[in-house]
């Protein structure tokens, strides 16, 4: 342990504030007795935090800081509990998936049968004409994907729409592929498949042949349900030590479903809004860009999609998938000009961009298209935003560090996705969410979840990354492993770092926002097979609890 001296903490408590003298300053609250992982490679563990103003004013030793304590100091004894910062989901799509837990059935269940009757109960309170629709579906861990015919069964009489976790791919009834006009004779669209066997819709709908169904979804929510979404998603967050997340494909509604809850005092997490490039005119007209708005709620990236999913297999990639018919390589879904075209306007006008690639065709591609924009108008440190960039090439990695882009990529999805890893392979995996190979040439990866594609967990993201092991016990990828310290730094700091908010959050360091976890296990310590069982105690935000068990 390094101790921090009491001139170290004066100086510290002055440097963080301008407001008055850090000798005047008396802590609200004072943490102590606790096993302190800081993230900061100048005190990397202390036992005790002072707390003042929704800011961290002391980090140290429980003498030096419980030192800083006056009468009306509150103190909490943490009775040896591990505490970190608060964690950062630098990609998931929290607002939507919120309203979707307010309004939808969560089809996240083991078996067929379970999914259809929760359908079947949906159906019977729903309206006549009316969509019955589900989402948390994921088709591996069913028996065997769900199909026409089994919602058919279900649901006979009313369109049903049931969305893949991964969110590309949607699986409807024959009710639901009448009303959007779509038959046996209707061809793919680009960028879309209807998926067929033997010359018959099983109902299954990948990436942008999934639009027709999507506009006739006729529930549309209204302003208090994005609302009511932003809050009850952060309450979930919360619960697994979640302080703050990167909305990664916002909208107008989405914006304002945050600000409302906002206002309302009910997001109880900060969040960095990404903007769907179909919405920038408007905010670009209003003169804003990336970095807009406060410490709570923020104008993320412009966001564009090159390409499709790792779950959902329609990542856009160099070789064909394993154990998939014909010679299939995926998706592309935005092309390059039109990327470029989209991304100058926005980078000239000061937004960071940010683009979804996760085959290696497609991160090739998009490292082109910012190499290309630095080029035409250089910006000093624009962190362009990879977000996933899954599978890469050691040649790709050195074009990531050349052009400053940033890696967002999936913390969990070797143990949450484990069984969909042999659609790639033993070689391909040991480049897919290659943290050792950015780590090693100094690119700074965040960890996220992309939730609903996975669960917001921080603890499952450091499992995954440390063994590499699926739910199944097979390791996938293991020259991708990494320490759990280092694990540790890419869910909070790298995820701050790429919100250009690293002098904030992502560290427990004086002067930084008072965002943190108390762990109930010592996360730090547990068998890494176990952190997917550790429980949060405690979360704070901005000096307040946000969550207790
Ligand atoms: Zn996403």
């Amino acid at each position: 342990m390094q101790h921090l001296s009491r001139r170290g903490l004066i100086a510290a408590g002055f440097a963080l504030s301008g407001f008055a003298p850090a000798s005047r300053i008396v802590p609200e609250l004072v943490l102590h007795n606790g096993r302190v992982w800081t993230v900061d490679p100048l005190q990397p563990e202390a036992q005790a935090i002072a707390i003042a103003g929704g800011r961290i004013l002391a980090v140290g030793s429980d003498a030096d800081v419980l030192a800083m304590a006056g009468p009306s100091t509150r103190k909490l004894d943490l009775g040896g509990k591990r505490v970190t910062p608060g964690f950062n989901d630098a990609h998931a799509h929290p607002c939507e998936s919120g309203v979707q837990h307010l309004r939808q059935v969560a089809c996240d269940k083991a078996s067929i049968a379970e999914i259809q009757s929760a359908l079947r109960e949906r159906a019977a309170r729903t309206a006549p004409g009316q969509w019955v629709m589900g989402f948390l579906y994921d088709d591996g861990k069913t028996p065997r994907p769900l199909s026409r015919a089994d919602l058919d069964a279900a649901v006979p009489d009313r369109p049903v729409v049931v969305r893949h976790r991964g969110g590309h791919t949607i699986f409807v009834n024959s009710q639901a592929l009448k009303a959007a006009g779509i038959d046996e004779s209707t061809p793919n669209p680009p960028g879309g498949q209807y998926d067929r066997a033997e010359g018959r819709l099983t109902g299954r709908v990948a990436d942008l042949a999934t639009d027709p169904i999507d506009k006739l979804t006729t529930y549309k929510p209204t302003r208090d349900d994005y609302r009511e979404g932003a809050a009850l998603i952060s309450r979930m967050f919360n619960k697994r030590g979640v302080t703050s997340a990167c909305d990664a494909l916002g909208f107008p509604d989405t914006l304002q479903g945050y600000q409302d809850a906002r206002d309302a005092g009910t997001l109880s997490m900060r969040v960095y809004c990404h903007v769907w490039h179909e919405a920038l005119p408007r905010l670009m007209e209003a003169g804003l860009h990336t970095g807009f708005g406060d410490e709570r709620l923020r104008l993320g990236a412009v966001k564009l999609m090159a390409d499709g999913s790792i779950s959902e297999r329609s990542a856009w990639l160099k070789d064909a998938y394993l154990d998939m018919p014909g010679d299939y390589h995926g998706l592309q879904v935005q092309k390059r000009e039109e990327l470029v075209e989209f991304a100058r306007k926005a980078h000239a006008g000061g937004w960071q961009i940010g683009v979804h690639a996760n085959g290696d065709l497609a991160i090739d591609e998009v490292v082109g298209v910012f190499e290309q924009l630095q080029k035409e108008h250089p910006r000093p440190d624009p962190r362009f935003r990879l977000e996933h960039c899954t599978m890469v090439t050691p040649e790709l990695v050195g074009r990531i560090k050349a052009v400053g882009a940033l890696p967002i990529t999936f913390g969990g999805y070797v143990y949450f996705h484990g069984d969909v890893m042999h659609f790639y392979g033993r070689e391909r995996t040991e480049r897919m969410f290659a943290m050792k190979s950015f780590l090693d040439a100094g690119v700074k990866a965040a960890s996220s979840s992309d939730y609903t594609a996975s669960p917001s967990d921080p603890m499952m993201w450091i499992q995954s990354q440390t063994t590499r092991k699926g739910m199944d016990g097979q390791v996938w990828g293991a020259s991708q492993r990494i320490g759990r310290a280092q694990a540790v730094e890419c869910a909070t700091m790298n995820g701050a770092f790429a919100s250009y908010e690293e002098a904030l959050k992502g560290s427990l360091s004086a002067g930084k926002l008072a965002d943190l976890v108390v762990w109930e296990q010592d996360m730090m310590a547990v068998p890494a097979e176990a952190l997917v069982e550790v429980q949060v105690q405690r979360a704070m935000v901005g000096g307040a609890w946000a969550y207790e068990a």
